[in-house]
Parts: structure tokens; C-alpha cells; sequence
């Protein structure tokens, strides 16, 4: 299923080169928060991301935070990553996304990347837009009772795909 299969698949976003998506041409980079940037079980934004974040926008990407969350917590990461925040997102449904694209200025076909350790969240949601979507390995085993089930489902889709690094 094309679009329940990320672009790519890496171990955590510190994978992600920064100077690599730059010359791949994308301008936008938009990032799941739970369990993609700040594990579940500590909730502490671990300091390799915020620097990996700084790289990103030191490198010129427009970065926005996009999460399902609801709770106030994802405002203090937005303020400590110093990020626009686009939250309660409802992904994969399109809406969000397009607030988020609308309030980072996206150009016309300018390309925007999204990164997130969801396949039926951030994979699809970005594949509905057209956008290209990288997963990353889930940084806490910790998560919602929810998206426990809908990991099951997800492990299938992948058929025992490993992160690329
Ligand atoms: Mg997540």
C-alpha cells in the first residue's frame, strides 16, 4: 500500500540529515512531537533533538511542530524548541496540515517533508497531501492504549522492514 509506506525509515530524527534534505530541495520540514522528538516515558525533550532542530533551521528548512496532542504540554515544547506549533491535528485527516503549510508560507510546489513514528498518523497524512513522509523508530516503547493497537497493525504493514540506519 503506496500510501502507508514511509519514504524513508530511520532508527530516530537525529538520522535525518539536515544539509541532505536541503539538497534534495525540500524548504519545509513538519514534525510529530509524542514519541518522534520527546519519548513518551520521560517526556523530556532530549538534548541531541533540540540541537538536530537547530540544524535544521540553521540549514534555512521552515520548521512547524504538528501533533494530535491536546494537552498543554506540547506548547512548552514548541516554546522550548522555540517552533510554531500546529496541535490537536486530527492527522492523517488534511486540515491541519494545510494550516500548517499556510502558516509556514509554503511556495507553490515547494516541497515539505514530514517526520513522525506513526504509519497510520503521520505516513498516511503526509501521502495524502502529497508530501513526503519519513518514519522514525518510535523513541519510547511507552504509548497511548490506542496507538499500542494500531502499532500492531503497523508492524504488519512494514513486514519486519528495519530503519534504513
Ligand atoms: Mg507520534
Amino acid at each position: 500500500m503506496p500510501f502507508l509506506t514511509p519514504d524513508d525509515y530511520l532508527g530516530s530524527v537525529e538520522r535525518i540529515d539536515p544539509s541532505a534534505l536541503v539538497e534534495q530541495g525540500f524548504g519545509i520540514v513538519l514534525l510529530d512531537i509524542d514519541n518522534t522528538l520527546v519519548p513518551r516515558d520521560t517526556r523530556r525533550l532530549p538534548a541531541g533533538v533540540a540541537r538536530w532542530v537547530a540544524r535544521l533551521r540553521e540549514e534555512g528548512l521552515r520548521v512547524c511542530l504538528l501533533s494530535n496532542n491536546w494537552h498543554r504540554v506540547v506548547f512548552d515544547y514548541a516554546r522550548e524548541l522555540d517552533l510554531p506549533l500546529v496541535h490537536r491535528a486530527m492527522k492523517p485527516a488534511p486540515f491541519a496540515y494545510m494550516r500548517a503549510l499556510r502558516k509556514m508560507g509554503r511556495r507553490r510546489g515547494e516541497k515539505v517533508v514530514c517526520v513522525g513514528d506513526q504509519i497510520v498518523t503521520d505516513v498516511w497524512g503526509a501521502h495524502l497531501l502529497g508530501l513526503k513522509a519519513i518514519l522514525v523508530e518510535p523513541q519510547a516503547t511507552k504509548d497511548l492504549w490506542y496507538t499500542q493497537l494500531f502499532r500492531r497493525f503497523e508492524r504488519r504493514l512494514m513486514h519486519g522492514r528495519r530503519p534504513r540506519v
